[in-house]
This record gives C-alpha cells, sequence and structure tokens, in this order.
C-alpha cells in the first residue's frame, strides 16, 4: 500500500506564520493543473504503481482555489495512472471557498474527507495570523459541512498565538464542538524565521507566548476534547474512535508515498527494504510549469540507522508509540543502555510507558520534542 500527495500551490494571501510552498497569483492554474496531469501520466507503469494507492491527499496551498472540475480531472489522471483502492481522500479548504455547490462538487469528483482551515472563530486572532476568511465564513462553511454528505471531517485549530487567552481559546473549542467533528487537528503556532510572523518576532514588534503558556493551552485542548470523546492519538491530532487520519498515519508508520506538485515530497523504500529514499519537486511554481519535476530538486537516501531514528521520532509523536520489536526485526534498532535508563526516569516522572511498546503519557507527549531530542542523543 502507498500514499499520494498532490501539493496545490495557490494561496489568496500569506499567512503570517506559514511557511508552507505557495504563490498568491491565481493565474496559472489551469496550466498547473495541465502539469500536474503530465507529471501524474509520468509515473504510468514505473515502479511507483505496483503498490495499490491506499490514500490520496491534497495539501497546499490551498487546494479549495481549484474548481472541483480541475480537481476532478486530477483524479481521472491518478485512476488511470495508479492503481487506486482508496479509503481515504482528503482535500484541505479554506473557510471562504467552500459553498453547498463546491462541497457537492468535490463529493462527485471523488473527495470522502474535507479538511476545513479554521483555525480560530476569532475575528483579532484571524487578523493577526492574516486569515483570508472571517469569524462568519468559519461558521458557515462547517454548517455547510455539517449539513452535506461529508461525514468524514477534520478541523484545524490554531493555539499558543502571542495575545490568545484561555478563554478565547476555550470558546473556539465549544464553537468547533457544536458541529461534532470527528476530526480535529489542534497546532501550537510555530515562529517560523521566514514568515512575516517570524521577522516581526526578530523585530521585536512580537513577542511569542511563553512555554508554561502554551502548556496550559495544550492540557485545554485535550481535555476538553478528551470530554467530548475526541481523543488525543498524536501530539497535534485528535479523533473519535475508529476516525483517525489514514494518510497521516502511514507517515508516521513509514508507509511509501509519492508527492506531486512543487514543493511536494516523496518518501520510498529500496525493494530490499534496507534502504529508502525521501526527494523532493523544488518549490518553485515558474520552473514546474517548465517541466522541471523530471529531474528531483532535493533527495537522499536514508540507511537504517537514519530510518530507525526517523520511525522513533514519528511513532513516539504517537498515542500508541512505537513497539520495541518492530523497532528491532525492521530496522535492527535496540535502545543504548544510556537510552533505557532514561527511558527508566521518563517512566518514573509518568511521562512514558514501556511494555512492548514505549509511548509516552499525555504528560510526556506535552515536551515530545524536548524528550525526542534527548533519547536521541543519549
Ligand atoms: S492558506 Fe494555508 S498554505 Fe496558504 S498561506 Fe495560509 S496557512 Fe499557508
Amino acid at each position: 500500500m502507498a500514499g499520494l500527495y498532490i501539493h496545490i500551490p495557490f494561496c489568496k494571501q500569506a499567512c503570517s506564520y506559514c511557511d508552507f510552498y505557495f504563490v498568491t497569483q491565481q493565474k496559472y492554474k489551469q496550466e498547473f493543473v495541465d502539469e500536474l496531469i503530465r507529471e501524474i501520466y509520468s509515473h504510468k507503469d514505473t515502479r511507483f504503481t505496483t503498490d495499490p494507492i491506499q490514500t490520496i491527499y491534497f495539501g497546499g496551498g490551498t487546494p479549495s482555489l481549484l474548481t472541483p472540475a480541475q480537481t476532478g480531472s486530477i483524479l481521472e489522471a491518478i485512476y488511470s495512472v495508479f492503481d487506486v483502492q482508496a479509503e481515504e481522500i482528503t482535500l484541505e479548504m479554506n473557510p471562504d471557498d467552500v459553498t453547498r455547490d463546491f462541497l457537492s462538487g468535490v463529493k462527485s469528483a471523488g473527495i470522502d474527507r474535507a479538511s476545513m482551515g479554521v483555525q480560530s472563530f476569532d475575528t483579532d486572532l484571524l487578523n493577526f495570523m492574516h486569515r483570508a476568511h472571517t469569524s462568519g465564513e468559519a461558521l458557515r462553511c462547517l454548517e455547510l459541512l455539517q449539513s452535506s454528505d461529508f461525514n468524514v471531517f477534520t478541523v484545524d485549530l490554531i493555539y499558543g498565538n502571542p495575545g490568545q487567552s484561555l478563554e478565547v481559546l476555550e470558546k473556539d473549542i465549544e464553537t468547533i464542538l457544536q458541529f461534532d467533528p470527528p476530526h480535529i487537528s489542534a497546532y501550537s503556532l510555530t515562529v517560523e524565521p521566514q514568515t512575516r510572523l517570524g521577522k516581526q518576532v526578530k523585530l521585536g514588534r512580537i513577542v511569542p507566548p511563553e512555554d508554561d503558556k502554551v502548556a496550559r493551552h495544550f492540557d485545554l485542548v485535550v481535555n476538553k476534547l478528551k470530554e467530548a470523546g475526541i481523543m488525543q492519538y498524536e501530539v497535534s491530532n485528535y479523533a473519535k474512535p475508529g476516525k483517525e487520519a489514514i494518510h497521516n498515519s502511514n507517515y508516521w508508520d513509514h508507509v511509501n508515498y509519492l508527492g506531486l506538485g512543487p514543493g511536494a515530497h516523496s518518501f520510498w523504500w529500496e525493494e530490499d527494504l534496507k534502504t529508502a529514499h525521501r526527494w523532493s519537486n523544488k518549490p518553485d511554481l515558474r520552473s514546474y510549469l517548465k517541466q522541471e519535476w523530471e529531474q528531483p530538486f532535493e533527495q537522499e537516501t536514508l540507511n537504517m540507522q537514519a530510518l530507525a531514528e526517523e520511525r522513533l521520532m514519528l511513532g513516539l509523536r504517537t498515542r500508541k508509540g512505537v513497539a520495541s520489536e518492530e523497532l528491532k526485526s525492521r530496522y535492527q534498532f535496540s535502545f543504548s543502555e544510556e537510552q533505557l535508563q532514561y527511558i527508566d526516569r521518563l517512566s518514573d516522572e509518568g511521562k512514558a510507558i514501556f511494555d512492548q511498546n514505549l509511548r509516552l503519557t499525555t504528560k510526556g507527549l506535552k515536551i515530545a520534542d524536548t524528550i525526542l531530542l534527548d533519547i536521541l542523543t543519549k
């Protein structure tokens, strides 16, 4: 089984915190779709089409800036090149693009999971993040979604914003819960240096919130969603039982995936399962339209040690953790004495549990990045 990631690089405007690849000019959308279809066809009868495709994910950028017909033509090309046995086909959407017709159009085109980039309902926060939608549009799109044929959907939420109070966050969570979402992704705002937010922080115009405050936000998200039966299954992801995202879970499990479109990354195991490759297309629409996707922009070969460390890092961010048996048989990896001592300490402090699987508790997940760094440097 494998996954497909399709990067749609168009956005209406630049959100202040975003470091994904996108352009705000809209005029090359059809050229892009045509080129993407060429890229899809370039894989016909290659080794990438032998694994059945379990998941397809349209990310971006803003995939909802394409028309349902354009999305349908991309899916049609995918179906004619790959052996699609999809259990999940997701499209990221922004609230200001969503209408009843749009939802029914993309559903008929073959999308079965909607990922809605709400982030907040608070006008000041939406302005601060430079989101293109209003609070009213966020509410309306969720109403439309709830009354549509999409019974599987996810809503994105951001916490840890400078100036975001616990009360505002609580109100955002309660508003989302009114729409009974099966899945929520809640991200702590990260300050990336190349973004508008990053530059303002560097200039001292914005002070990022203290770690303690972000930790209180995290606790609030975990607890409020838990009360609603939406359980944390990864640091930033929450779902009702059985509604966990398959595509993202497969990334964490090192399942093969092919990324298409400018800036998209791919990951594929060698046939002997001793090494894997990761490569990406250049994050540049002009180069992409000149067919530069034919050559990888960046590529690396990952040996077993690198793969084991990555699997550990990704697995420990999930609630189920990672099985030591899997680390041994798939990656020939065992913990060193020093790592085991550190893990014992984590267990004593209630931050980890180590039986068949090594996994972090809620207390551990809150500081997952620090713990992962500590484990890997032991
Ligand atoms: S809409 Fe999404 S991809 Fe586009 S700038 Fe905003 S966060 Fe980034």
